[in-house]
This record gives structure tokens, sequence and C-alpha cells, in this order.
């Protein structure tokens, strides 16, 4: 694996520049992020002390509309985590035909360690450094890892008390009664699933004889174990990130995830409960997980989990990428050669901002949906998408992560082009 991680990104894309007829120009803009935002959040904490933490804000790219992307909470967060998710949301975005650009945000903190009135001192405090740089046309902040719609909530509320008004649709996965969307909150593993079920069906699997492990089972994990383990599918493991549970019959993922969702009041607002004291089951670690010999492997917690070091330990036969970059670029050729496929993370986790997409459209028509609209339009474009990305990777004989780049690209190298080219300028 590359030092950077933004610099493994990036291969991604030279790959799949081959397959595509883009300027220039184009190209060269794609290769740097628009603009980097670098803050210190000062936070009085409970004690009187005072702590600072830094906090980071990337638009990578806004030709095809303002930027959207999550803001994570996590001690690894950094400036090229921050760049690289960034460059991801730009590609997803194109991939789903959304009207945004790319963006990411992030604060170098264990939200673990903080009392929950830290944790909304602390976001608004990020908020304050970075509000002349967001809004509902700029650029929009969204949840990610350890970030929800409580701090969603605090996020909006803190940009409309700086600016004296009031702006819903300056972030997404708000609570609902705060004008977040129904449905958003599950997105993420419902869009999984749509991309999954559309997949299956092409290699004529059935769900009751496709065993299923999910690494991460938060947010998006949990909700993609739930809709498959509903569908038949057999899913025998799942983790977090005190280490995983497996059992050969499959395991009951609705009590698992009540459980979970039941035990998080006392410890703020994350759960600290392990996956690990609920079901008969053998206890596994998460490198243990991710070698299970299972026809569905879903990585849903984060980046680089697998990598060139273990590559070789896996034996799933399809692997979706629900995290971003879970898979690390210098692990693609083994996969490849070995016959894994792979279904990337730009397309199979895009049913997050594409119903963050549909919560900004509601806040600004003010006009609400019903879950069953929303979820309907999601299974639309999930399907839509993912049987364009199939062709693509059909036609040129090319893994489904190439194509999704090439899809993505077509869309970027557009817009960009429609801005003015060099043979527009040079040759008249
Ligand atoms: P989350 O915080 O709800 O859940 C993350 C889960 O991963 C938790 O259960 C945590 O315990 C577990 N985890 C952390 N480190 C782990 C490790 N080393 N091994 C195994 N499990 C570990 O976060 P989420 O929103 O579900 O996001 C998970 C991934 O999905 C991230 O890569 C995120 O960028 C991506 N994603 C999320 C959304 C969304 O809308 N939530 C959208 C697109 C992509």
């Amino acid at each position: 694996m590359s030092d950077s991680l933004f610099a493994d990104a990036s291969k991604r894309l030279e790959r799949a520049m081959k397959y595509i007829s883009i300027s220039e120009d184009a190209l060269e803009y794609l290769k740097y992020p628009k603009s980097s935002l670098i803050v210190s959040i000062p936070v009085r904490m409970d004690n009187g002390a005072l702590r600072i933490f830094p906090g980071y804000r990337v638009r990578y790219d806004d030709t095809r509309g303002p930027g959207k992307g999550g803001v994570r909470y996590h001690p690894n967060v950094s400036l090229d985590e921050v760049t690289s998710l960034a460059f991801w949301m730009t590609f997803k975005c194109a991939v789903l035909d959304l009207p945004f650009g790319g963006a990411k945000g992030g604060v170098t903190v264990n939200p673990k360690e903080l009392s929950k009135l830290e944790l909304e001192r602390l976001t608004r405090g990020y908020i304050e450094a970075i509000a002349d740089f967001i809004g509902p046309d700029i650029d929009i902040p969204a949840p990610d890892v350890y970030t929800n719609p409580m701090v969603m909530g605090w996020m909006m509320d803190q940009y409309n008390i700086i600016k004296r008004s009031l702006n819903p649709a300056v972030v997404t996965g708000k609570p609902i009664t705060l004008g977040g969307s129904v449905g958003r909150n599950t997105a993420t593993g419902t869009g999984a699933y749509f991309t999954i079920e559309t997949l299956m069906r092409k290699f004529d699997r059935q769900p009751h004889e496709t065993t299923v492990a999910v690494q991460g089972f938060g947010n998006a994990g949990a909700v993609v174990a739930e809709l498959l383990a509903k569908t038949g599918y057999k899913v025998v493991a799942v983790s977090d990130s005190k280490g995983g549970i497996y059992a050969k019959k499959g395991l009951d993922i609705p009590s698992i995830r009540h459980y979970k969702e039941s035990n998080k009041g006392i410890q703020a607002i994350y759960c600290e409960d392990s996956v690990c004291n609920i079901v008969e089951h053998e206890i596994i670690s998460n490198e243990e997980l991710l070698a299970l010999e299972v026809d569905l492997l879903i990585p849903a917690a984060l980046e680089n989990q697998i990598t060139a070091a273990n590559v070789k330990d896996i034996k799933a036969k399809y692997i979706f990428e629900v995290a971003n970059g879970p898979i690390s670029a210098d692990a693609d050729a083994d996969l490849e050669a070995r016959g894994i496929y792979v279904v990337p993370d730009i397309l199979v986790n895009a049913g997050g901002v594409t119903v963050s997409y549909f919560e900004w459209v509601q806040n600004r028509s003010g006009l609400y949906w019903s879950v069953e609209e929303v979820n309907q339009r999601l299974q639309q474009k999930m399907i839509k998408e993912t049987e364009k990305i199939w062709q693509l990777a059909e036609e040129f004989d090319i893994p489904m992560r190439t194509a999704a780049y090439v899809h993505g690209l077509n869309r970027l190298g557009e817009a960009l082009s429609a801005k003015g080219t060099r043979d527009y300028y040079v040759n008249g």
C-alpha cells in the first residue's frame, strides 16, 4: 500500500483513463482538490481544561454542483484521509448522476472519550470554524463514521445561529423533526442491498445458498445485513470495533441489531456494547472475519482493511465495498487474478448520498416525501446505475471498479469540458 491514501485512490483513476477519451484539461483538474481548509477547534472540556482538536473540510470538485460529503469524527482523521474521501465523493455523485460535486470533512478526535456536552461543543466549534466554507449552494456536510443525526442537528443549528436565518439545506442526515428525510438513516445499507440484489440475479445466485460476512455492524453494515437476512441470505458473521461473531447456521441479525440499538442510552450516543456477548457463536477477530470462506464479504467499517498484507487470506467469491476504500489499490491485482469479484464503494455505498440529495431537494422545495417514495426513487437510481456500470464492465471486459470510474469520469469530463477546453481556446 502506498503511504498516502490519496495517492492510492488516484491509481484507480489512472486505470480508468485508458478506457475513455476525456480532455487533458479535465484530467488535470481532477488530479487536485479545489480547496482544502484546516482548522483548530478549541473545546472547553467538562473539567474546565481547554483542548484543541484539528478539523478539516476539503471540497474536491464542484463542477457538477455544490460539494457534498460527510464529516468523520475519528482519531485517525487526517488531511490525506479527508482528501481521499472527498475525491471518492466526487466520483460517487457523478456515478449516481447527482447534481453535486465531492467534499468531505473530519475532526481528529476519539468521540467515545467525550461526554455528550463536549461532543456538542466540539461540533458547534467545528461549524464556527468552517461556516464560511459551507452553505446550501456551496458545500453540504452529512454524517459519516461516528457522526449521526443528532450531530447533524447541532451543525445546522450552529450554522443558523451564525447566519441569523434558517437554512435546513446546509446539512443532510438531520433528525426528521429538523427537516431530515425519512429513509436517510437506512439509505446506505438499503442502496447497497439494491446493488447486491441486482448483481446476484445476474450471477443466478439464490439467497438461501449464499453466505455473507459483514465487517462493521454500524449504520451502513447493520442495515444491509438485516435486509439480506430478511431476503433469505445466510449472514454467518458480523463484527464491530471490538471483535466479531460467527455462526455456521447463520445469525439472528434483527435481534443483534435490536440489542446494539437498545443499549445505547447510557453511553451518550455511542453504543459501547460489542456484538460479542449475544448469541450462540464462535468469537472471531476482524482479521478472521475477512478470511472466512463465504460467498459475499461486505467490509462496512473503515478503509484499508484488505491490503497486500492479507489479500492472500481472502476466500470470498464477491466483495461489496460498503465502507469507503476498504481495499487498497495494491490488493486489486491479486483479487482480480483469483477471480474474486469486487463491486466498488463509489457505487455500493452511494445510497447514503442519494437520499442526502433527496433531503436537500425536500428542504429546498418545502415538500416532504413518504418513506415509500424515498425508497422507490433510491431503488430506481441504484438499479439504473448498477446496470450501466455492469454493461460498461462487460463491454470493455474490465473490473466493476474500473467501469464505475469510467462511468463517473464520462460525466465529470463532459461537465468540465463544457466550461471550455484547451481545444476551444487554442483552435478557436
Ligand atoms: P458507523 O460509525 O455507524 O459504524 C462503523 C462500525 O464499524 C461500528 O460498528 C464500529 O464498531 C465498526 N468498526 C470500527 N472499526 C472497526 C474495525 N477495525 N473492524 C471492524 N469494525 C469496526 O459508521 P457508518 O456510517 O456505518 O460507516 C461505515 C463505513 O461506511 C465508512 O467507511 C463510511 O465512510 C461508509 N459510508 C457510510 C455512509 C453513511 O451514510 N453512513 C455513506 C457512505 C459510506
